[in-house]
C-alpha cells in the first residue's frame, strides 16, 4: 500500500516513520521498517504507525540506509509476520511490496521442493526468496537477480529490495504500481507517491513501467527490465503544500 525508502547521510527510521504517517491517508492495516548498521534489522506491526512506534520504542534504530511500509493485505491476514518488509530464506535480502504477485503460488512449490520455508502467508515474501534463490544459482548481482526474478513474474508490484551484503544500495522497481524517487544532495527518498517526499527535496523521478532503479551510493541509474538503459527525467515539483 505505502512506501517509504532512504539513503543517505541522515538518520533514516525519523524520516520514514513520518513518510508512513504521510501516506496513512490511503488506508492500511500494518506497518514495519528494516534498516541496516552492521545488521539488518525488521520491525514489523499489525495496527498503526503509531503501533509500531510504541512497538520499536527502546531499540537502537541507527542506520542511514532503510525500508518502510505499511501494508494493505492481499495474501495472507493482517497479522504481525505477514507485515512488511519480508525477509529472504538467509535473512540477508528485505523487501517491501505494493501489489500483487499472480504467479506467487507456483514459484513458492518450486522453491519449497528446494528446501524453502516460509514464514509468512504473503506472495511478497514468495518475490524475496525467488531473487535470492536467483543470485545463489546464477552467481549474479543483486540488480540483475531482481531483474531476472521480475521477468518472470505476473502481476503487479512497486518493491524495493535492500540487502545486507550491498549495504549501500537500494533497489527499486514498478510495474502497474507507482513509485516516485526524490533526488537529494548525496541522499535518495523512494515512495508510492511525492507526499513523504517534497519536504526534503523537489527534484524527482517519476519511475515508469518496467523500470528497475538502483541506487547505490550517491549514485543513481535505471535500466529497464529488459536491461537498456534509461537517462533518468529529473522533475521540479511545486513545493507548495
Ligand atoms: N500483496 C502484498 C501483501 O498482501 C502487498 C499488499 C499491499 O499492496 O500492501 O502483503
Amino acid at each position: 500500500c505505502g512506501i517509504v525508502a532512504y539513503t543517505g547521510h541522515r538518520e533514516a527510521f525519523p524520516i520514514i516513520l513520518k513518510g508512513l504517517k504521510r501516506l496513512e491517508y490511503r488506508g492500511y492495516d500494518s506497518a514495519g521498517v528494516a534498516l541496516l548498521n552492521g545488521d539488518l534489522s525488521v520491525y514489523k506491526k499489525k495496527g498503526k504507525v503509531a503501533e509500531l512506534e510504541e512497538f520499536v520504542a527502546g531499540q537502537s534504530l541507527d542506520g542511514t540506509i532503510g525500508i518502510g511500509h505499511t501494508r494493505w493485505a492481499t495474501h495472507g491476514e493482517p497479522n504481525d509476520t505477514n507485515a512488511h518488509p519480508h525477509q529472504s530464506f538467509s535473512g540477508d535480502l528485505a523487501i517491501i511490496h505494493n501489489g500483487i504477485i499472480e504467479n506467487y503460488e507456483s514459484i513458492r512449490q518450486e522453491l519449497v521442493n528446494k528446501g524453502h520455508q516460509f514464514t509468512s502467508d504473503t506472495d511478497t515474501e514468495v518475490l524475496i526468496h525467488f531473487i535470492e534463490d536467483i543470485q545463489k544459482n546464477s552467481n549474479t548481482s543483486l540488480e540483475e537477480a531482481v531483474r531476472l526474478a521480475l521477468q518472470k513474474v505476473v502481476g503487479a508490484y512497486a518493491i524495493v529490495v535492500m540487502s545486507h551484503k550491498e549495504p549501500k544500495q537500494l533497489i527499486a522497481a514498478r510495474k502497474g504500481s507507482p513509485l516516485v524517487i526524490g533526488v537529494g544532495k548525496g541522499e535518495y527518498f523512494i515512495a508510492s507517491d511525492a507526499t513523504p517526499i517534497v519536504e526534503y527535496t523537489n527534484e524527482v523521478i517519476y519511475l515508469d513501467d518496467r523500470e528497475i532503479a538502483v541506487i547505490d551510493g550517491d549514485q543513481l541509474s535505471i535500466k529497464n527490465i529488459d536491461s537498456v538503459p534509461k537517462t533518468p527525467y529529473i522533475h521540479t515539483i511545486d513545493m507548495e503544500l
